[in-house]
Formats: structure tokens, C-alpha cells, sequence
């Protein structure tokens, strides 16, 4: 029987971010891998041999003979429809332009294209109505079928799927966020272990002005021309700790309006967006798990929770400086990348924007 499933390709294939979009997309029901791309080093290789896979349950066996081709429009297999880009940002910018200019539908991971005006910056569960913006891009930028949709940062997105609720509720004046990020977010092999062993390290290079930027366009305001950012302030620290993957973020926030403890924690569990409501292939159910044990989340014990989907929550409390705090966590390469692109793609395809 044919398969009717869009095939995708993934660009950055052999990375760490790039296995999860393939350890992701085997099996999935609406999409098929038809193309892998890679640097030059390993163009024309079998992934298998091009590849160091680092994820449990093995490579997939339709991939694995799968050969590596250029990153650019020439290379990619025909009838291709969308590519996940899971580039390095250096690399990411105009390669992913070339192809949307092409007619490839690009959801991207890397943050070149986040914050451009005309891009949307999508988590479906918090601004599923962004999509609108890609007719602008489309017209802006004279293309026909193609166009670039980015999901954010791998902290930011679990910090604003924990803010949707609150800022729908209550509205929201600050945000005050110190992060423990896993070594997985650097890529593969990331921080050296002499490095990060027996230590913390107090800076990841351009993660706090991300978290402190991405978070009010995505609760922007789409005018039906543009994004208006959502009028609060973020103050970001990031740290890098010795976990291998799941970030957790400590977060207060002040609000816009007077709140019971009762009525934020019933925000938080009562939570439904659009990716629930149209039951996306990936969409967590529920997409927020808010924990009332003292010492939880952990990411050794719920970075899988929505089989690494979902955002959990957890020792809410009041803070005498801001409003409340409590702890947010989520898997990094899953939700807060290959994860975040896929349910992206499931969106616009549910949306009609792959017909
Ligand atoms: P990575 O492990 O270093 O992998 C990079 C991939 O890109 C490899 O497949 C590499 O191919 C390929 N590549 C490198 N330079 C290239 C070029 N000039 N042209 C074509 N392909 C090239 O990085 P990663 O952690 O997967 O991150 C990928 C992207 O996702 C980055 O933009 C990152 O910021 C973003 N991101 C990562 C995370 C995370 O938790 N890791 C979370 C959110 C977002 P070779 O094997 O041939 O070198």
C-alpha cells in the first residue's frame, strides 16, 4: 500500500538534537524521513557510519544506510516537503532561508531566525494563533510554498509553558529565573567532564539574553501585521550542572493582579492549550504536572514525564519579594528541541499549512 506520510527531511542529522528528531520521527504517523544532512565531513557517509548514536533503544534500522547529503536545496531528496533544522545557529541562517526560498517548509530549532519579526516563534501550546505570521513572511519575502517557523530556546520554552497559564490568569509584571541546565544542551561532546565533574559552572554564552527576550514574543499579541511583545520583564541566570539531561529553572514571579495560592496552583493544573484540543500525535496530556511532594520535579526522576513533553511544576510557594516561586523542569533535547519542532510541524499540518 503507498505511504501517504509527508516525508521531512533532518538537517544536522548526526548531532545530538538531530538523533532525537530521528529517534522521534521513527514511526511517527503523519511524517517519514526521506533525507539526512550533515557538515561536509560527513557528507556522502551512511549515517550509520557518520554517526555516534548516543540515545537508548539504538538507531533506527531505516535510517541507518541512509547516506548523508549537502545541506542546501540541490541536496535534499525530491518531494521532500518540510526539513527540521537541527543546525548550529552560525550554520542555520541562511541555509534555512535558502530553503524556504526553494519551497521547503523549515521548522528550526537553531536561534537565527527566532526573534526576526516576520518568524514565527511557536510553542502550540502557548501561541498556536502565531502561525498567521507566515502569510506575512510569505509576501514580505516573495515566497510561494515555503516558509521558516522556529521554536524557542531549550529553557525558554519550559519557563513560558509554565508562564501561559499565569499570564492568561493573572497577567504577569516580572520574572525573576535562575536555570541548572544538563551538559546535553551543549551538543555532543559538549563541556568537557574535567570541567563539569565535582562542579557548577555560572555562565552558558548567549542563554541569558535568549530567556530574557524569547518569552514576550512568544505572549505577544499577534496584530494581524506582527507580534506585539507582552509588556514584563525577565531577569535570567544560567547555569551549566552535572546532569546529563533536563533542565530545571527556579522561577518568581510577580504578577498582574492579587492571586490565592489556590487559584495559581488550579491555573497551573487545569491548563489545556491547543495541541491537547486538537490531539496532536505528540501533544502531552496534561502538557503541565504540577507535583505537591516537597522535592520534586527531579530530572533523573520526571524529565520523562509526557515522555519528555511535558513541563513539570512543582514546591509553589509564596515569595517575599515577588509574588510566588516554584520550580519548573523539562527535557531539554526532547521538549525543549526535537521534541518542540515536531509538535510545530503537527500544528501547521493540522493547520493546513503542509497541504
Ligand atoms: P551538535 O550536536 O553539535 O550537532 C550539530 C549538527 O549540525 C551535526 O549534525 C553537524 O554535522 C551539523 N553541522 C555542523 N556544521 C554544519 C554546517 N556548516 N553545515 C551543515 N551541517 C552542519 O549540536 P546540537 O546540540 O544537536 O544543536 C543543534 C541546534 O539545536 C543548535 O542550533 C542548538 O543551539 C539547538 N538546540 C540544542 C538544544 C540541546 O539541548 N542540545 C536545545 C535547543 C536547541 P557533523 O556531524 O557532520 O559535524
Amino acid at each position: 500500500m503507498k505511504d501517504s506520510r509527508i516525508k521531512v527531511g533532518v538537517l544536522g542529522a548526526t548531532g545530538a538534537v538531530g538523533q532525537r528528531f530521528i529517534q522521534l520521527l521513527d514511526g511517527h504517523p503523519w511524517f517519514e524521513v526521506a533525507a539526512l544532512t550533515a557538515s561536509d565531513r560527513s557528507v556522502g557517509k551512511r549515517y550509520a557510519d557518520a554517526c555516534k548514536w548516543l540515545l537508548r533503544g539504538g538507531m533506527p534500522p531505516a535510517v541507518a544506510g541512509m547516506v548523508l547529503t549537502p545541506t542546501d536545496p540541490d541536496g535534499i531528496a525530491a518531494g521532500v516537503r518540510l526539513v527540521f533544522s537541527a543546525l548550529p545557529g552560525s550554520a542555520a541562517g541562511q541555509v534555512e532561508e535558502a530553503l524556504a526560498a526553494a519551497g521547503f517548509a523549515v521548522c528550526s530549532n537553531a536561534s537565527a531566525h527566532r526573534m526576526d519579526p516576520d518568524v514565527p516563534l511557536l510553542i502550540p501550546d502557548v501561541n498556536a494563533e502565531h502561525t498567521a505570521l507566515i502569510r506575512e513572511q510569505q509576501a514580505r519575502r516573495g515566497w510561494t510554498s515555503g516558509f521558516i517557523v522556529t521554536n524557542p530556546n531549550c529553557s525558554s520554552t519550559h519557563l513560558v509553558c509554565a508562564l501561559k497559564p499565569l499570564y492568561d490568569a493573572f497577567g504577569l509584571q516580572g520574572v525573576s529565573v535562575v536555570t541548572m541546565q544538563a551538559v546535553s544542551g551543549a551538543g555532543y561532546p559538549g563541556v568537557p567532564s574535567m570541567d563539569i565533574l565535582d562542579n557548577v559552572v555560572p555562565y552558558i554564552g548567549g542563554e541569558e539574553e535568549k530567556m530574557e527576550a524569547e518569552p514576550q514574543k512568544l505572549l505577544g499579541r499577534f496584530t494581524g501585521e506582527r507580534i506585539e511583545m507582552a509588556p514584563f520583564v525577565v531577569s535570567a541566570q544560567a547555569n551549566r550542572v552535572a546532569v546529563r539531561n533536563g533542565h530545571l529553572e527556579a522561577v518568581s514571579v510577580r504578577l498582574g493582579r492579587r492571586a490565592a495560592l489556590e487559584e495559581v496552583a488550579a491555573a497551573f493544573a487545569g491548563y489545556r492549550g491547543e495541541p491537547q484540543r486538537l490531539g496532536l500525535p505528540s501533544a502531552p496530556d496534561p502538557a503541565i504536572i504540577l507535583h505537591t511532594e516537597d522535592d520534586r520535579p527531579q530530572p533523573r526522576l520526571d524529565r520523562l514525564a509526557g515522555r519528555g513533553m511535558a513541563t513539570s511544576i512543582g514546591r509553589l510557594r509564596p515569595d517575599p519579594l515577588f509574588d510566588f516561586k516554584f520550580l519548573v523542569l523539562g527535557h531539554n533535547t526532547i521538549r525543549g528541541a526535537a521534541g518542540g519542532a515536531l509538535l510545530n510541524a503537527e500544528l501547521l499540518n493540522a493547520q493546513g499549512y503542509l497541504g
